[in-house]
């Protein structure tokens, strides 16, 4: 069986990262998405709320489950019984710092590979923190976020603007 496992921060899930979820899940038999830990992100939704958010828009997929880690990846895959990581690749901004990251996921975990899928031109630009950005003005983001999330994000950015 191939286990894939889809890392990120979905601070929240946009269309973007469902976009390579669904298109992963279609490839891999099993496909984890990990919520991870990132120390340099001060994060607008906690770990559990992330996982829950991506639970409710992939609950018609039957071969994805969503999980949370502090692990490093490397580890986490291993633990798993996975050996490809899956992450999407947008125009320019992603490729240096995802190269980098394959090679030293790879140098820890000889076993890991990490397989990239390019970003859907609509979603090419798509990021949280420009959702985020958008998110306190009034503009229709049934484009960015899948519409299970939008009262979410909603409630959440008037609490913090
Ligand atoms: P963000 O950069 O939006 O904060 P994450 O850190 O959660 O996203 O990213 C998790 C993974 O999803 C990374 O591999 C990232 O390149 C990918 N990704 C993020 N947004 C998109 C998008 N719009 N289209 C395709 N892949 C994306």
């Amino acid at each position: 069986m191939k286990i894939a496992i889809y890392p990120g921060s979905f601070d929240p899930v946009t269309s973007g990262h469902l976009n390579i979820i669904r298109r992963a899940a279609k490839i891999f038999d099993r496909l984890i998405v990990c919520v991870m830990v990132n120390a340099g992100k001060h994060p607008m939704f906690t770990q559990e709320e992330r996982v829950e958010m991506i639970r409710r828009v992939t609950e018609d997929l039957p071969n994805v489950e969503v999980d949370c880690s502090n692990a490093l990846l490397a580890e986490y895959a291993r633990e798993k019984g996975s050996c490809v990581i899956v992450k999407g690749l947008r125009a320019g901004s992603d490729f240096e710092n995802e190269f980098q990251m394959a090679l030293i996921n790879h140098k820890i975990n000889p076993g890991l590979d990490t397989m990239f899928l390019t970003a859907e031109h609509q979603y090419m630009y798509l990021s949280s923190s420009t959702v985020k950005e958008l998110g306190s003005y009034d503009v229709d983001l049934s484009d960015f976020l899948p519409e299970q999330i939008i009262p979410d994000f909603k409630q959440r950015i008037q609490t913090i603007r």
